[in-house]
């Protein structure tokens, strides 16, 4: 079995929709993971069916029981991060502000304050009209540690892949260079990096590079909207080639893509026969090039 992340050093560059292309090459010989769980938006081209659905926990949170509380304010007035508020008879703790520190635990007088789990998202795993399995999860709004949710992602998709015998994992991971990449690259075989002739594309593209420099994966890219920009383009190719990335392909702009979002299904399926082709192309140097290893 082996990995494949899809990344991107910044959002909206096509990397959820390359990712589910794949998925939908790849039809039940992968499993798929949404690593991007902090914007999850897998499952709107895929027709999840929820099939299993789980809390996450992660960190604590206090948490007050008023009928032990006496109203003294000391957690009110020592909480650093004003995670505490009351309507001047009951204290209660604001779930988005509260930093899990423990302090106020510690000072409450009365022993009203303890610290709790804190639900910090859904896990999920679903059948889809791809016929393939795809693990995904949604981080609450606030939570941290996405990080940790995507490590339970990508374990489960691995564990399911094992289990069922299959070829690959395809995982879409989380923009940027943070935690969730680390996260997300993390084990991986294989990678590929999607950018756009951009001067942020071209400086974020550098960024996640030196990222995964350090993780020693074999590295592709795809230059999406190449034509938009081929000054940057050809920028773009320089830097590839100096780095020894593989150049997937280039992808022309196209409105494909956001049609496709729009009705729920991927770029292949939306009658655009030229591209179809480079992103079947694409797929076809991937499988080659991730069983040559
Ligand atoms: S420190 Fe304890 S007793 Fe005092 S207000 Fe806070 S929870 Fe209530
Ligand atoms: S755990 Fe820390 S951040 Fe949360 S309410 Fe208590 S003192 Fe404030």
């Amino acid at each position: 079995m082996k990995e494949i992340v899809v990344i991107s050093g910044k959002g909206g560059t096509g990397k959820t929709s390359l990712s589910a292309s794949f998925a939908f090459l790849s039809g039940s010989e992968a499993i798929i993971a949404d690593c991007d769980v902090d914007a999850a938006d897998m499952h709107l081209l895929m027709s999840p069916d929820f099939a299993h659905n789980e809390d996450f926990y992660s960190g604590q949170m206090a948490s007050i029981d008023n009928e032990v509380c006496t109203s003294c304010g000391l957690c009110l007035e020592k909480c650093r991060f004003d995670a505490i508020e009351t309507d001047g008879e009951r204290y209660q703790v604001k779930e988005l502000d509260c930093e899990g520190c423990g302090y106020c635990e510690r000072i409450c007088p009365v022993g009203a304050i303890s610290m709790k789990e804190q639900k910090a998202g859904q896990f999920y795993i679903s059948g889809t009209r791809m016929k393939n399995t795809l693990v995904h999860a949604r981080l609450r709004a606030g939570a941290e540690n996405s990080g940790k949710l995507v490590a339970k992602v990508k374990k489960e998709a691995k564990r399911l892949a094992e289990q069922e015998n299959k070829k690959y994992v395809i995982a879409d991971g989380s923009p940027g260079i943070g935690c969730p990449v680390i996260s997300s690259l993390s084990g991986a075989d294989y990678v590929v990096i999607v950018t756009e002739p951009t001067v942020s594309g071209l400086h974020d593209l550098k960024r996640v590079y030196e990222l995964v420099k350090k993780f020693d994966i074999k590295t592709s890219c795809i230059i999406n909207k190449h034509d938009l920009n081929p000054e940057i383009t050809n920028r773009i190719m320089d830097f590839i080639d100096s780095e020894s990335v593989v150049h997937l392909c280039n992808i022309p702009y196209s409105n494909t893509f956001t049609d496709a979002i729009t009705r729920g299904i991927t770029v292949l399926e939306n009658g655009d026969t030229e591209m179809i082709k480079v992103i079947k192309n694409a797929w076809e140097t991937i499988k080659k090039s991730i069983n040559d290893k």
